[in-house]
């Protein structure tokens, strides 16, 4: 056997067991290699797919940055780099596992690169294509995590002030009201110390649950600490956000919360401000919901006080 013969055996070999995507197209952008990766994901055969024009089965690719970068490599020899945070994927196939996936389709980084002849000038394209859905499930994962209070699945003090930055900006863009509940449990030591902190923190979740049930998608809940919670409440007038504190309270306070065989009354003392001339910074959003909070605090509890 020559050493050229040798060569492509070994390659071809190679071509098929490697754990990646790997297409070759030529300069009419013909398939002309479609490795065991792609037959298997794809469930289409090389022998089938070979001399086809790319887009005669994936017409998803016929966008302008695809021709585009394919004429770039052909052109100028460039390589082209297709990321999954803006793409998702080049070849739509089914993820390996859908188990836990956020994703119909299997996510991809894609690369794209010249391969030339003995001249040195480009006559095909290459395509790798790396299956990245596992470690984008894990990382949207951890981002959630990241924003979520671990005891109640609530947002978390961090994704509060995260949204209220956002909604801090789109309030000085446009001009809309923006107001916030915040409210804390009362006597909840009492409730640790009767009843055990295994039922502090059972009902810590059923107030979260209660109070997520009250309010609309672009609110957002939050945890803000041991045993209080913010509300942000976006296109929400003072007296709107007056009228949902309120509700908060009645609901809470309505329900005595069964642990276990013990009925566990709770009630809570709320606080509520909205940005208006005096109140223009997030900072003061929270402190003016605050000062309304130790109001009603002081006013004897299990009621709603605005700080203006
Ligand atoms: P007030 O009406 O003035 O708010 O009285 P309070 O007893 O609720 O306030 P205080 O700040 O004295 O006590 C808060 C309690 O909340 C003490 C703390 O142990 C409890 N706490 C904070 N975080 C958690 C938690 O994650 N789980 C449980 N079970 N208790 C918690
Ligand atoms: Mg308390
Ligand atoms: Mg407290």
């Amino acid at each position: 056997m020559d050493e050229s013969t040798e060569n492509s055996m070994i390659f071809f070999q190679v071509f098929d067991m490697v754990d990646i995507g790997l297409v070759i197209l030529d300069k009419d952008l013909r398939i002309r290699h479609w490795n065991r990766w792609m037959q298997l994901h794809s469930g289409i055969d090389p022998t089938k797919i070979k001399g086809s024009v790319v887009f005669d089965t994936f017409q998803n690719l016929k966008t302008t940055r695809f021709t585009n970068n394919c004429k770039t490599v052909l052109t100028f020899g460039n390589f082209c780099f297709f990321s999954q945070k803006i793409h998702h994927y080049l070849f739509p196939f089914k993820p390996i596992s859908s188990f836990d996936s956020q994703f119909d389709f299997m996510q991809q980084n894609c690369t794209m690169g010249p391969l030339r002849n003995e001249n040195g000038s480009v006559e095909y394209i290459f395509i790798a294509i790396h299956d990245v859905t596992e470690t984008v499930n894990f990382e949207l994962k951890l981002m959630e995590m990241n924003l979520r209070d671990a005891l109640t699945g609530i947002h978390n003090r961090r994704s509060l002030e995260t949204s209220l930055k956002r909604e801090m900006e789109r309030y000085k863009r446009y001009g809309h009201p923006l107001s916030m509940i915040m409210f804390d449990i009362d006597f909840f030591k009492k409730v640790n110390d009767t009843y055990g902190h295994q039922c502090g923190d059972f009902i810590l979740q059923q107030i979260a649950l209660t109070i997520e049930k009250e309010v609309r998608d672009q609110d957002l809940l939050a945890r803000y600490g041991g045993e209080e919670f913010c509300c942000l409440l976006p296109e929400t007038s003072m007296e709107a956000a007056v009228v949902l504190a309120e509700r908060f309270r009645k609901k809470v306070s309505q329900k005595p919360y069964r642990y276990q065989d013990k009925s566990v009354d709770v009630t809570i003392s709320l606080g509520v401000s909205t940005m208006s001339n005096e109140t223009t910074t997030g900072e003061m959003l929270l402190k003016k919901a605050d000062t309304g909070l130790y109001a009603a605090k002081n006013a004897g509890r299990n009621r709603v006080m605005v700080e203006t």
